[in-house]
């Protein structure tokens, strides 16, 4: 699932594209992905108004429309957005003012689109804890004191702190050398504080490297980021840690796959 770096390359992509432009048809291949209002109203909503802002909140793209209203995208597992888009795959196309389109691909269609005429009421935008980026060291050592949870899932807990997955979890804990399975409160004021320093350069560096493509994420361009090549541990099991050599291992924490090396990290 993209994570905090994939969409941030995403809007990036966006905002050199297609900022500013009209959208001028809208085509619905599968409703399914479209969660609200009915598709013909969002057909509607969307038709003749220009894309005035562009925003990212934690995997969430909003994209405010000189009418009001917002388009807010939430990719999922397969979401991808392409531009200029061919169609060939699309479950919905948005034609713009530079007679190119912008595509909506969802392999899987568990994304979901929405056209709202106030995305901060949003009952899922609301829930969201704060992004590392938005925080100081000191409040994140606060957020984790007294967390009985095990550290991993808890990176994960969007409305804990927003905008980090399994893959950006499993590789800032291995940075900082810290066991995926402590419980918050257990972890010591330094490595509170060299965990949130690898937090925010492990996403520094997928954004800069434009994501990670695992499964079907792309950049808008349609071609992969090439953060992959840099991981650590994710999707390394059994193979050599790049510190100590022990094979990485995978376990099931929290019902999702967790890469960790079992000597490096304590
Ligand atoms: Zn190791």
């Amino acid at each position: 699932m993209p994570e905090l770096p994939e969409v941030e390359t995403i809007k990036r992509g966006l905002g050199k594209a297609i900022l500013g432009k009209k959208i001028t048809a809208v085509c619905v291949h599968n409703p399914k992905i479209i969660r609200e209002p009915a598709v013909e109203k969002f057909k509607k909503g969307l038709t003749g108004a220009r894309i005035k802002n562009i925003l990212r909140k934690a995997k969430v793209l909003i994209l405010e429309l000189s009418n009001g209203k917002s388009l807010v995208i939430h990719l999922k597992m397969t979401g991808q957005l392409v531009y200029p888009g061919n169609g060939k795959a699309s479950r919905a196309s948005f034609r713009l003012s530079d007679g190119k389109t912008l595509d909506f691909n969802d392999q899987r269609l568990f994304a979901e689109l929405r056209l709202l005429n106030d995305w901060h009421s949003l009952k899922f935008i609301q829930g969201l804890g704060p992004e590392p980026f938005n925080i100081s060291p000191a409040q994140f050592k606060n957020m984790l004191a007294k967390k009985k949870t095990r550290i991993k899932p808890l990176l994960m807990d969007q409305s804990f702190i927003s905008g980090i997955g399994n893959l950006y979890a499993a590789e800032a804990l291995f940075r900082a050398k810290i066991h995926p399975e402590r419980p918050a409160l257990s972890l010591s004021e330094k490595e509170k504080e060299l965990l949130f320093e690898e937090i925010k350069d492990t996403l520094n560096e997928a954004i800069q490297h434009k994501g990670s493509s695992l499964d079907q994420y792309v950049q808008l361009s349609g071609r992969p980021g090439d953060y992959v090549k840099y991981h650590k541990v994710y999707d390394r099991k059994g193979k050599a840690c790049l510190v100590c050599k022990t094979p990485i291992k995978r376990t099931a924490l929290g019902g999702r796959g967790t890469y960790f090396c079992p000597k490096c990290q304590k």
